[in-house]
């Protein structure tokens, strides 16, 4: 049995498919090159936005013209957000789907599939084939962890390590908190074991992964926040570089701040979401910060941190947002000088506080012409940090050899700057000396020093 797994969305949703590759293959199945040849499809999908949501239908409708050419009828499971938050609605509108398997049960996902094969041969309605795999995740649900090891890491250099699972803050827009569930801990223990085999299978970044990271206390010890696990996990032999995602701004401390500092093994870098440069804005939002808050909170890491690099994400066109509101976004992302933004239009989402009481009525003119004057003031900020770069040599962690030259390699600084350059296939996992000759707006080129 032969099985393929398709992701979108986030990290968090890279590394459910990591899981899920590992229970799969721990029961037999082998990974298969894509949707022709597997005996199983899974589609992993995001509801964060409203484009990845039409992905899933797309997919779904590609799968039932390959059956129709072929006579090749894979059976098809959707796993992730849309999963859990439209469950047995996915099986009313698509009879390619066989199951359906909500983000808190995908350990259940093998004995899902082998039913769903013993389905096709009978005649089994609709709501059966939906309701073993939904799980209501407003009842407490407090199984964050996974079993130590089965995880099939995808990457050959890093390992995604999941710390909280789910979120308590219910941010006006965001469907985590309905997706995923309320905010549980896993153990500082079993986070270091991850940890362990991680570098065990020879992986040398390890990316801890959250809805809010730097909410983290360890559940085993009253001592650890998150600035003490990352202290914990710098200090497993090993370990080279550790990145994570993502911190909220009120939550950034000076311990935090301090252990990113000066921990060798953390990176640099701070992926630090500001979702708005409009405090009314982010009082709508229910952020809980403010545009002062964080424009102090990037002062102090600055000056603490000088080569830190700085990373957003912004929404644009959140109910409401008039022109004044948004050009203070802009002023924001000015001022900051992110070395990369992740900008989107925004869009409702079910459930969430904003689509119950909140009108979508910024124009989608509006919108368009706002996310397009930010990604290109943002353009033109990565192109002046990037070219004060030429000339300077940074170390590089390899990690993939180019899609389009053979012999090209890329890897990323510890600002997590992309740089390519001349290289073999064999140096991905090493870390290398590149000067830099030349810079773009999305990454570097350079040569081996
Ligand atoms: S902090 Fe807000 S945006 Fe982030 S996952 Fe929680 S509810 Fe969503």
């Amino acid at each position: 049995m032969k099985y393929f797994i398709e992701t979108y969305g986030c990290q968090m949703n890279v590394h459910d498919s990591e899981r899920m590759a590992g229970l799969l293959e721990s029961s037999g199945y082998e990974p298969a090159a894509g949707d022709a040849d597997a005996d199983l499809v899974v589609i992993n999908t995001c509801s964060v936005r409203e484009k990845a949501e039409e992905k899933l239908h797309s997919r779904l409708g590609h799968i039932k013209g390959m059956g129709r050419a072929t006579g090749h009828f894979p059976v098809v499971a959707v796993a992730g957000c849309v999963a859990q938050q439209e469950g047995s609605r996915l099986l009313e509108r698509s009879n390619v789907i066989d199951l359906v398997v909500g983000t808190q049960r995908l350990k259940m996902l093998p004995m899902l599939a082998a039913q769903a094969r013993v389905q096709r041969q009978q005649d089994v309605s609709t709501a059966t084939r939906a309701l073993a795999a939904i799980v209501d995740v407003s009842t407490p649900y407090d199984e964050p962890s996974f079993p130590l090891g089965l995880a099939r890491h995808a990457d050959a250099v890093k390992a995604y390590v999941t710390i909280i699972e789910g979120c308590n803050d219910y941010c006006a827009f965001c469907v985590v908190p309905y997706t995923r569930g309320h905010e549980r801990m896993r153990a500082k223990a079993e986070i270091l074991a991850d940890v362990r085999a991680a570098v065990e299978s020879g992986r040398r970044e390890v990316q801890l992964l959250g809805q809010i990271v730097n909410h983290y206390q360890a559940p085993d010890d009253p001592h650890c926040d998150f600035a003490g696990l990352l202290e914990a996990v710098n200090n497993v032999a090993g370990v080279q570089r550790i990145r994570f995602a993502s911190p909220h701004p009120r939550h950034a401390s000076a311990r935090l701040i301090a252990a990113v500092r000066d921990l060798p093994a953390v990176c640099k870098h701070i992926h630090l979401p500001v979702q708005s440069g409009s405090t009314p804005v982010l009082q709508r939002m229910r952020r809980r910060h403010t545009r002062e808050h964080y424009l102090d909170l990037v002062a102090k890491i600055r000056a603490d941190i000088p080569n830190i690099q700085l990373s957003t994400d912004i929404i644009i066109g959140f109910p409401g947002e008039s022109e004044a509101e948004y050009q203070e976004t802009l002023s924001l992302v000015d001022a900051v000088r992110f070395s990369c933004i992740f900008s989107f239009k925004y869009s409702v989402r079910p459930n969430t506080l904003a689509s119950k009481k909140m009108p979508d009525d910024v124009v989608a003119d509006d919108k368009t012409r706002r996310i397009r004057e930010i990604q290109l003031l943002q353009r033109r900020i990565q192109l002046e940090l990037h070219e004060a770069m030429v000339g300077h040599r940074v170390e590089v962690l390899v990690d993939a050899r180019s899609q389009r030259r053979d012999w090209e390699v890329s890897g990323r600084t510890t600002g997590n700057t992309v740089v390519n350059f001349p290289g073999h296939a064999d140096w991905v996992g090493r870390f290398v000396e590149v000067a830099i000759r030349r810079a773009g707006p999305y990454s570097l080129w350079g040569e081996v020093v």
